[in-house]
């Protein structure tokens, strides 16, 4: 039997962060990490402050594999950061994992990123040669040459901001305070929890603070930053007002399926990007077939409004991770013959609904293909859960430039006959956004329509601040 793995786009970010005094924040961090593993697993880091000093730890490899009984130990204090890591400016190496950390004596920072800036370059520039390899570190370095002149994070962090354009959800501490913000389109989530007790979390997702028990308070909102110290928590919007633009594959793709995001239940979207699916391109066919995991709901939802039966043909390895620590090219194809495997029994002699949430590049979607017809089934209509993945995105997922995108050149017929499918549809654009139940204009959707909310560079690639 062949196998093949399903990822084809590559990760947000992961970012975490605890204010909880009395406890040990380092490992309420760990575990918020852990429940945010899905969005980054080339690299793991946490920060942590006694009110004393800062103590960051971080690697290469998952949560589980980077820290250890004795590692979180050290990391003493009630304040803490952490971030998972997928690279998406910079190579995946450990200059480039996070939280990153400047020593201002005792005003000193650490700083966990999730997104993708915009001018990154216009940023180096202004710089001046700093080292910097991130746009991560960038942003660090603006905030720490700010707090040099202002004094506290807070003001800080509102007087550099303004400079960062495009994607950046970040949590950010000192000794004493922890702040999180999201940018003026808020690209990337952010969400506020109370511990039970005393103290508040910051967390990409919501289900990060279910596993430490905290209780959901509310969405941190496009252009807000909270400032969280002893006095309790305060809200500021240092950026001049945008429209807001969150990422829809957040709800495609990244975030897990019991987190809610604008409101709604992601497995319960996922659910109705199936049914309107189903609605919009019905096939005679035996059974409905998810490429799991994140193609499982829609399945589903395909499932119960065609009354075609839902089967699960394919088997996914759980212990492979859901992506690598390689995102190279050579990496993924070797990787591929480790994530899946297709059951004959099952799909054999079967009309089949292959259903999966995306299609970026195809190769592994070609390979999948061709596993399913290896089985045995006699015809494959496949079904996307999102529309053709057209335009590179800038704000925070690795998808290469337009050439390496399989549907920047091709009609869906064409597609079709590359992937070697019978027949092939993708969810409309205004299906989509009607299936996430949240306002409509409330979302980027720059990769599937070309219409992007920011100015986006001209030149330069994740390895931009590498080269020289
Ligand atoms: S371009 Fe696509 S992947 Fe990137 S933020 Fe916009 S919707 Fe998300």
């Amino acid at each position: 039997m062949s196998a093949v793995t399903p990822i084809t786009i590559g990760e947000a970010c992961g970012v975490f962060g605890v204010f909880a005094p009395g406890k040990e924040a380092a490992r309420l961090a760990y575990f918020g990490l852990f429940a945010l593993q899905h969005r980054g697993q080339e690299s793991a880091g946490i920060a942590a402050s006694d009110g004393n000093a800062i103590t960051v730890y971080k690697d290469l490899g998952l949560v589980a594999q980077v820290f250890d009984e004795g590692k979180l130990a050290s990391l003493t204090g009630d304040i803490a950061i952490g971030h998972t890591r997928y690279s998406t400016t910079g190579s995946s190496n450990w200059a480039n994992s996070q939280p990153t950390y400047r020593d201002l004596g005792d005003s000193s920072i650490a700083l966990s990123h999730n997104g993708n800036l915009t001018n990154t370059g216009a940023l180096a520039e202004h710089l001046g040669d700093q080292g910097a390899t991130t746009d991560s570190e960038l942003m660090t370095e603006l905030i720490a040459n700010e707090v040099a002149s202002c004094g506290s994070l807070p003001k800080a962090i509102a007087a550099a901001a303004p400079e960062f354009e495009g994607a950046f959800t970040l949590t950010v501490m000192d000794r004493n305070t922890l702040v999180g913000i999201r940018d003026p389109r808020g690209f990337r989530p952010l969400c506020l929890g109370r511990l039970e007790n005393e103290g508040w979390v910051l967390a990409s997702e919501s289900a990060a603070l279910d596993i430490i028990g905290a209780n959901f308070v509310r969405e941190i909102a496009p252009g807000e930053m909270v400032v969280i110290n002893d006095d309790g928590v305060a809200s500021l919007f240092p950026f001049e007002a945008a429209d807001p633009r969150m990422c829809v594959f957040e709800f495609v793709y990244f975030a897990r399926p019991d987190s809610r995001l604008y409101g709604e239940e992601i497995h319960s979207a996922r659910l109705r990007m199936g049914e309107l699916l189903a609605d919009q391109a019905h096939v005679a066919a035996d059974i409905v077939v998810p490429v799991p995991e994140s193609g499982i709901p829609g399945a589903q939802g395909y499932a119960a409004r065609s009354g075609v039966p839902y089967v699960d043909g394919l088997v996914k390895n759980r212990y492979v991770g859901r992506t690598f620590i390689d995102p190279s090219q050579s990496m993924r194809d070797r990787g591929v013959r480790m994530k899946l495997n297709a059951m004959p029994g099952i799909l054999g002699g079967k009309r089949i609904v292959l259903v999966d949430d995306s299609i970026v590049r195809g190769s592994t979607t070609k390979q999948l293909v061709q596993m399913i017809r290896d089985a045995g089934a006699t015809e494959i209509h496949l079904r996307i859960l999102s529309p053709p993945y057209r335009w590179p995105c800038y704000y925070g997922m690795d998808t290469g430039d337009r050439s390496t995108l399989l549907a920047a050149g091709m009609e869906v017929h064409e597609i079709a006959e590359f992937l070697g499918v019978d027949s092939l549809a993708y969810l409309e654009l205004d299906a989509l956004l009607e299936a996430t139940g949240a306002p409509a204009d409330g979302f980027c959707t720059a990769c599937l329509s070309g219409d992007y909310p920011t100015g986006v560079p001209t030149t330069g690639d994740k390895y931009l601040l590498e080269r020289s």
